[in-house]
């Protein structure tokens, strides 16, 4: 089901409604989602995506009857927030997220906020890992998560040079916990397909998590000497166009490593 690759434009719950970005690469998957949140008059637009005219017209268009209330970033990597400031002017709203650096208007955001957009709730449940900043956002009524890059709709994330592996499995730990005892639905990421089991997605995430920590573990007692080496010998079964990644991965990796 998750792995299968599937075009997602157009897809979502109730409340939540993708548009895909055209910035298919291996990094990004079949493009960034940007997701409209609100079934109503007044909508969210969460990740307007990187800053590229086209898609950020055909979201602006898809929503010329309604009113874009406030514009959200789950994080600030250029394939999320690179258009934010562009479909903000042409919507006229503010941009909210948690790095003061891409917010326009007077508010941020963190964890703990909620608001309710043309009579939705989104939650703001702060996820850092993947980046220093990144956000998820909960949808009660849906029982649907907004994951941005914490979780993808296939494969793995990475953890980026801003990102943090020890705050990552707090945040996978966060998230394992919120979807159980708020019974979540479905996940809605930032790159991919939907996904329906959100517990049995989580945990295969922490899973693969442990054992690729302890496959470096094992690399470094086998004579690996660098990052480079360890994806060598760790990394073999990935294609070698997401080894430059690997080794971002391994990297973060080997830092959470040496802080034990
Ligand atoms: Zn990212």
């Amino acid at each position: 089901m998750s792995g299968l690759s599937l075009p997602i434009d157009g897809s979502g719950t109730a409340n939540a409604a993708n548009v895909l970005a055209p910035n298919a690469s291996p990094m990004t998957l079949d493009g960034t989602n940007t997701w409209i949140v609100g079934r109503g008059e007044t909508v969210a637009v969460v990740d307007p995506g990187p800053d590229d005219e086209t898609h950020l017209s055909t979201v602006a268009t898809r929503l010329a009857d309604r009113t874009v209330e406030v514009v959200l970033l789950t994080h600030g990597h250029e394939d999320h927030s690179g258009g934010a400031r562009r479909f903000a002017e042409m919507v006229d709203a503010p941009v909210r997220a948690l790095d003061r650096t891409h917010v326009l208007g007077e508010e941020g955001l963190a964890d703990g906020d909620g608001l309710t957009v043309g009579g939705v709730e989104i939650r703001v449940i702060g996820t850092p890992g993947h980046s220093f900043d990144s956000l998820c956002f909960w949808l009660p009524e849906d029982g649907a998560l907004l994951t941005g890059d914490t979780i993808l709709g296939r494969g793995t994330t990475v953890i980026a040079p801003d990102g943090d592996l020890a705050d990552y499995l707090r945040s996978l730990d966060k998230l394992r916990t919120m979807a159980e005892l708020a019974e979540a639905e479905s996940l809605l990421p930032g790159h991919g397909p939907i996904l329906p089991d959100p517990i049995g997605k989580l945990d295969e995430y922490i899973t693969h998590r442990r054992q690729r920590l302890d496959q470096i573990r094992q690399a470094i007692r086998d004579g690996a000497k660098d990052a480079r080496e360890i994806v060598e010998m760790v990394y073999a079964e990935v294609p070698r166009e997401l080894w430059p990644a690997a080794e971002m991965s391994v990297a973060a990796q080997l830092n959470y490593l040496k802080s034990l």
